[in-house]
């Protein structure tokens, strides 16, 4: 087999999506395991819907996930330029090859035109497609139309009763016949090609080995065929890769939540889940492990386990997946990444006046609590609210020793330097009060906090420090005064 060189080719009509996401890293992943190359190419000829800031989204999008590219958008290559559209010259010659030698024609139809040839056929229960009214216009009318300013489209002929047969890697043996398909335009009338056209000049100059990408393209496919066999050039090899659907096994969409990349990244998931998630999205390695690093990843993918049936969608895989990349993150890694998470709590500034091991400690018991980076708000909040009884604390709170602990708890908390030393000043109190340590624990917990769970109560202690903790048990002890005398 020649070097293995594979493609992304993103229209850039909207946010990169967690299929196209898929899509790229089945690519990236299949370059990378068989040490080929990898092109990142914007198809951006469909002009009204592509946008620059798309295309910037989709590329910052894919460097966050970690794929990387060997040539195209942003490094360059010997194909250069890789925008379509500054690639239109190359497409005017390829067209003007197919015009030359009869395998396309210009067409003058207006829109009104086709829509109504459209309808007619729908009314007769035909499939819809070109009638072919151009296809044998002289050149003489075709110099007058011209003569009259009108722009055609370049249609291209397609073979009356030829069989196309394209071997998917994926899919196997699938055969189209080319009587199921018009005529159909490569040029429009304002000089651009279409997809179908770019896309086999581009793959073919770009010395594209394999096409993988989703399967709503197999349906292109044999247009795209007969492009190739018109212009005598080496098709590629190709791979279409299934849906994706949620978790009710409908096609992936607004309505199942979150389909952006960049909404995960807002949400909190760490590129390092996304990628292995996505990577078992229609894909598995073989033996059970399911948490794999890229270059375990890299190692094992090939195109063999890719499956046929459509990929489900499980967000509950990926938070967990999400939790196990949080809880392996050491706490200075974890700080960085939380900041701007933490930015956007109401507690940023509180958390800002915390020194060093304060910070740390609270870092490493938010580890063990959050999915995603975005629920440091919710968690942290125990840390930094003021507490108030209610509910299972004030039970709690009313149990018969709680005031006698409290009080004792307030008399006796030393200064303390680390856990240890708070694990060890807990025991003795429950040895000296001579009760359960349950009946210890669980009132310091909701004097404290106003919560009778939470995170560990040392971890707590060091991060308020002697004084807030104190401060705090005398709240609920005055509490419980009023509560007693009121
Ligand atoms: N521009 C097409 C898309 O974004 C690429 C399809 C292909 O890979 O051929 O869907």
């Amino acid at each position: 087999m020649s070097k293995v060189k594979v493609r992304f080719a993103p229209s850039p009509t909207g946010p990169l999506h967690i299929g196209g996401a898929r899509s790229a890293l089945f690519n990236y992943l299949f370059a990378a395991h068989e040490g080929g190359e990898f092109v990142l190419r914007i198809e951006d000829t469909d002009l009204e819907r592509s946008r620059l800031e798309y295309e910037t989204e989709i590329i910052e999008s894919l460097k966050w996930l970690g794929i990387k590219w060997t040539e195209g958008m942003e490094i360059g290559g010997e194909n250069a330029p890789y925008r379509q559209t500054e690639r239109l010259d190359i497409y005017k010659e390829y067209a003007e090859k197919l015009l030359q030698n009869g395998q396309a024609y210009y067409c003058f139809c207006s829109e009104e035109e086709l829509e109504n040839e459209r309808w007619a056929m729908m009314e007769k229960g035909e499939m819809p497609r070109y009638s072919g009214k151009c296809r044998h216009l002289s050149q003489a009318e075709i110099d007058s139309k011209k003569a009259q300013g009108m722009k055609p489209t370049l249609r291209f002929r397609v073979p009356s009763h030829n069989v196309y047969v394209v071997d998917d890697l994926v899919r196997g043996k699938v055969s189209f016949e080319s009587k199921n398909e018009g005529d159909f335009i490569i040029m429009k009338s304002d000089g651009l090609p279409t997809y179908n056209f770019a896309v086999v000049i581009d793959d073919v100059l770009m010395g594209i080995t394999h096409v993988i990408r989703a399967e709503e393209h197999l349906s292109n496919t044999p247009r795209q065929l007969m492009i190739y066999d018109a212009l005598n050039l080496k098709r590629p090899e190709f791979a279409h890769i299934s849906l994706i659907m949620g978790s009710d096994r409908q096609k992936m969409s607004k309505r199942h939540g979150a389909t952006s990349l960049i909404q995960y990244r807002e949400m909190g998931y760490l590129p390092e889940a996304l990628f292995n998630f996505l990577a078992l999205l229609g894909w598995s390695p073989e033996g059970e492990k399911e948490i794999l690093s890229h270059q375990e990843i890299i190692e094992a993918f090939n195109l063999e386990r890719v499956a046929k049936s459509p990929a489900v969608f499980d967000l509950d895989k990926l938070n967990w997946l999400n939790q196990q990349y949080i809880r392996s993150k050491s706490i200075s890694e974890l700080e960085s990444i939380l900041q701007p998470f933490i930015e956007n709590t109401p507690f940023a500034e509180s958390i800002k006046r915390l020194d060093e091991q304060g910070l740390s400690i609270l870092i490493e018991s938010l580890r063990d609590r959050i999915t995603s980076l975005s629920d440091v708000g919710e968690q942290a909040g125990i840390f930094f609210l003021e507490p108030s009884y209610e509910g299972e604390a004030l039970d709690v709170l009313a149990g018969d020793s709680a005031r006698q602990v409290l009080e004792k708890f307030q008399a006796s908390l030393p200064f303390f330097h680390d856990a240890s030393e708070i694990k060890q000043f807990m025991k003795t109190l429950t040895k000296e009060l001579g009760l359960k340590p349950k009946d210890v624990f669980m009132p310091v917990r909701c004097a404290l906090t106003g919560s009778s769970h939470g995170p560990d109560l040392a971890h707590l202690l060091l991060v308020w420090g002697r004084e807030e903790s104190l401060r705090r048990v005398k709240k609920c002890l005055d509490f419980i005064s009023n509560r007693d005398n009121g």
